[in-house]
């Protein structure tokens, strides 16, 4: 795993980690009032990578103010919806012209390749406000016939509006830095919104470079502000912000519960993106091939560190060794390197945190009888690498199977019929996300139906699209991401009333 220097391969990127970023408040950057700082580390070394403004209280007060005043005062507002719709539109074009740094970024500071920032993280983040840039002009509501019984004869002419919702704080993980930031931004941006975003603080970067790219673009000071920070201090102090409209939060369940505790001082809106323990299910009428495939990739994208990973592989049982078999061969076939090593096919995990973590579910996992067939320990010599790992011999009630562990890890188990598998793969506090792999068109569906999740996934998985709506059933959360679905959390309807 040899380390690679990132002023050789991208000098741009070099000289953006050089200088300590400052946040973004009102249309300038700016240091933390307190002059505090934090570090991000590279995750494939340890090392420190860049130096940050560290958000705090007095921060957030501040970015909460632009917002406030740009969303009842700024411009903004005034703008028509198609000149809105030009500037989100602009957004999703300078990124695309800095998708390159934005890939470097991607990789350095959250570890995953580079080969997968440029083709995922980036363009899904592109897509995403071009998208968003088609609602702002569809914000539509409806004309309704009344027909009220007490005022008899009388005539109304009554109608709806799409209004936004004010102030939004919005507080984003670090396994998709750029792309949660593009999801959360777009819609609200939509709708009419103002915004203070806080990154994660494992991964702030390019949510940082965005911001550059934000100004650039001419959206009007106060509209988007950008306070990196950590969780306890400056993501609690949005959360409970007073003159912040709503929430939008993506993290832990644990986190969200916290997020909706702080929300009551002023009952603001809250959206939650949470937590995931998603059952992939293979028939033994699969692809074989397919399904194989799709069950490692569902579980090692990302090294496991999606809410939405395929954790659970509930296999039938006469296709049980040769699946379980066949995702092992894959796992022990990944190459594990730093983000930047073109060889790389998974990178390392985040933070240190998450490495022990996961390790701590590992150990979990052997101590109630489980078995590593592939994997089953941390690697490298530094970094926060942890090998790919496939468990059997898990029952339904160890840790390991019902509990997130958000790492490479994959624990298998058979299953005889339909009958026996739903309530097992549905006896989970989340639903978040499910697979099913069969060439049978109607269990498939079936099984969709059946499935207690936000999205289910048939013979593939994993896959994302702007306009396909994604968010939780159970403890996996509050509203829907993305799709036209994502509005209703940015918007609130006006009922209009005229008699005439
Ligand atoms: P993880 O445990 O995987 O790091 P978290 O749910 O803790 O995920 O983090 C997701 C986001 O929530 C991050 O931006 C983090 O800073 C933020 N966060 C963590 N704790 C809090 C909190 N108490 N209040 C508000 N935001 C928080």
């Amino acid at each position: 795993m040899g380390t690679i220097s990132v002023a050789q391969v991208d000098p741009r990127v070099a000289s953006f980690l050089e200088k300590p970023r400052k946040m973004l408040i009102n249309g300038n950057w700016v240091d933390a009032v307190s002059g505090k700082t934090f570090p991000s580390y590279d995750p494939s070394t340890g090392e420190v990578l860049a130096t940050v403004a560290e958000g705090d209280r007095a921060d957030i007060d501040l970015a909460v103010k632009a917002a406030r005043q740009a969303f009842d005062s700024g411009p903004w507002r005034k703008m028509s919806a198609s000149e809105r719709g030009r500037l989100i539109w602009k957004l999703a074009d300078l990124i695309e012209a800095h998708a390159e740094e934005f890939a470097y970024l991607e990789s350095l500071d959250n570890g995953k390749p580079l080969t997968v920032a440029r083709a995922a993280d980036v363009p899904l983040a592109v897509d995403l406000f071009r998208y968003m840039a088609g609602w702002t002009t569809k914000l539509e509501g409806n004309t309704i016939p009344l027909s009220v019984p007490y005022t008899p004869g009388a005539k109304y002419f009554s109608y709806t509006l799409r209004e936004p919702v004010g102030v939004v704080g919005q507080i984003i993980p670090w396994n998709f830095p750029l792309l949660m930031a593009a999801w959360k931004l777009g819609p609200a941006l939509a709708s009419g919104c103002t915004v203070v975003l806080k990154p994660a603080e494992q991964t702030p970067l390019s949510a940082l470079k965005l911001g550059e790219l934000i100004i650039e673009a001419g959206f009007p000071e106060g509209v988007v502000n950008i306070v990196p920070g950590y969780g306890e201090t400056a993501g609690a102090a949005l959360a409970a912000h007073n003159d912040v409209d709503k929430v939008a939060f993506t993290g832990s369940t644990e986190v969200g519960k916290l997020i909706v505790h702080a929300a009551t001082g002023n009952l603001k809106r809250v959206s939650l993106e949470l937590g995931g323990k998603s059952p992939n299910v293979v028939f033994k009428d699969a692809d074989m091939d397919v399904a194989i495939s799709g069950a490692a990739s569902s579980i090692f994208f990302n090294h496991g560190q999606c809410c939405c990973a395929g954790s659970r592989l509930y296999v039938e049982k006469a296709v049980f060794d040769q699946v379980v078999e066949g995702v092992a061969e894959k796992a022990k076939k990944i190459r594990v390197g730093p983000g930047l090593d073109a060889n790389t096919q998974m990178g390392p995990l985040v933070s240190v945190e998450q490495m022990d973590r996961v390790c701590r579910y590992l150990e979990s996992g052997f101590s109630q009888g489980a078995k590593a067939i592939a994997g089953g320990h941390k690697t490298g010599e530094k970094g926060y690498f942890v090998e790919p790992t496939v468990l059997v011999d898990t029952n339904d009630q160890m840790k390991v199977v019902q509990e997130e562990i958000f790492g490479p890890v994959v624990a298998a188990m058979p299953f005889t019929d339909p009958e026996e598998l739903v309530p097992r793969a549905n006896d989970n506090v989340y639903g978040l996300a499910a697979g099913v792999w069969t060439r049978d068109i109607s269990k498939a569906h079936r099984m969709a139906e059946q499935l207690q999740a936000g999205t289910v996934w048939i013979n593939c998985y994993n896959i994302f699209d702007a306009a396909l709506p994604f968010g939780g059933y159970k403890q996996s959360g509050w509203g829907r991401e993305m799709g036209h679905d994502v509005l209703n959390n940015y918007t609130q309807t006006k009922a209009v009333c005229a008699r005439i």
